[in-house]
């Protein structure tokens, strides 16, 4: 789930009868066009011991530094490092960056009616699915990357 812009938060909660999502596991949100993957010391730290490996390796091997933050590598393709170039599927979904947990109840996603069918023209698994209370939704939007 690669952001290319920061959610701006937003009043209006439109969505309060809930929203569906299901992944389809199309990995389309993984790849595309360019941006970014944030991933945060916590979550360096769990994906690590996730793939047996140090901090260091991790760091060196499968990240990036933009503007003094920490982004996942981008494949030339546009793949992200984690996506499996044959199944399309998450290498670590387990451990996913929280940003990536919380696609597509994002900030940015959410602010009106227009740019959640805005991500959904994007993604498939938007409108489809399990329903998520809108409590659900806000502890999601709120989840910060650790
Ligand atoms: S269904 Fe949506 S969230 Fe799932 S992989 Fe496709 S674009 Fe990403
Ligand atoms: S870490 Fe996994 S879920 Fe997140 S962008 Fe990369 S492949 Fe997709």
């Amino acid at each position: 789930m690669k952001s290319s812009k920061t959610g701006i938060g937003n009043n209006s909660v439109w969505y309060r009868a809930g929203l569906r999502f299901e992944c389809k596991g199309c990995g389309a949100c993984c790849s595309g066009a360019p941006g970014y993957v944030w991933v945060g010391p916590k979550e360096a730290q769990r994906i690590a011991g996730h793939l047996g490996m140090s901090l260091t390796e991790f760091y060196m091997r499968f990240t990036r530094v933009v503007s003094g933050r920490i982004s996942l590598i981008e494949l030339a393709n546009g793949d992200c490092v984690f996506l499996d170039p044959k199944t399309r599927l998450c290498r670590i979904y387990a451990v996913r960056p929280t940003q990536c947990q919380t696609w597509p109840f994002w900030t940015s996603n959410l602010v009106t009616r227009e740019a959640w069918q805005e991500a959904a023209n994007r993604c498939p698994g938007c409108n489809s699915g399990r329903l998520y209370t809108v409590q659900e939704i806000e502890r999601l939007r709120r989840l910060r990357t650790a």
